[in-house]
C-alpha cells in the first residue's frame, strides 16, 4: 500500500513552512491595512475604504479563544463527516496581531469542556476527510497553545 498523501481540502487558505509550522494566509488591503480571511484579492471589507486590491499575507499563528462550541451531530451532506461520528469542538480565535476572528475546527481530543474564552491557541492542521483518490484532505485547526 502506498504512503498516504495529503493535500489541503481548500487550496490557498494556509501554508506550512520548512520547520513544519502552519500559518493561515489572509488578504490585507493595500490602502487601509484591513485583513480578511478566507483570503481574497479584491473588495476590501472596510465600508469606509474603496480599495479593490488585497495582498496575500501570512497571519498570526496564535490567538485567544473568542468563542467556542461543540458539534455533537454529523453535519448534513455535502459536508464530510467521519463514520462513526465523534463530537468535535469549533473555536473562534482572535488572532494576536490582526484582531481578526478565525473560525476553525479544534484538534481531536479537545472538546468544549477543555476550552475557555481567552485561552491561548495556536494553529495546526487536521485531517478532514479522505477523497475518492485516497488523498487525505486537511484543513486548518486550532489547538491549545
Ligand atoms: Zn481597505
Amino acid at each position: 500500500m502506498p504512503a498516504a498523501t495529503t493535500a489541503p481540502a481548500i487550496e490557498g487558505w494556509f501554508a506550512t513552512d520548512d520547520a513544519g509550522q502552519t500559518h493561515l494566509i489572509g488578504g490585507k488591503c493595500t490602502a487601509c491595512a484591513t485583513y480578511v480571511f478566507p483570503p481574497r484579492t479584491n473588495n476590501c471589507p472596510n465600508p469606509a475604504c474603496d480599495s479593490d486590491v488585497l495582498d496575500p499575507v501570512p497571519l498570526s499563528r496564535r490567538g485567544k479563544v473568542w468563542s467556542y462550541t461543540e458539534n455533537r451531530y454529523p453535519p448534513p451532506a455535502p459536508y464530510p463527516a467521519p463514520d462513526p461520528f465523534e463530537p468535535f469542538a469549533i473555536a473562534a480565535v482572535e488572532l494576536a496581531e490582526e484582531g481578526l476572528i478565525v473560525l476553525g475546527k479544534v484538534v481531536e481530543g479537545t472538546l468544549a469542556a477543555d476550552l475557555q474564552v481567552g485561552m491561548d491557541m495556536e494553529l495546526t492542521t487536521t485531517a478532514l476527510y479522505t477523497d475518492d483518490e485516497g488523498v487525505v484532505r486537511t484543513t486548518h485547526a486550532w489547538r491549545i497553545a
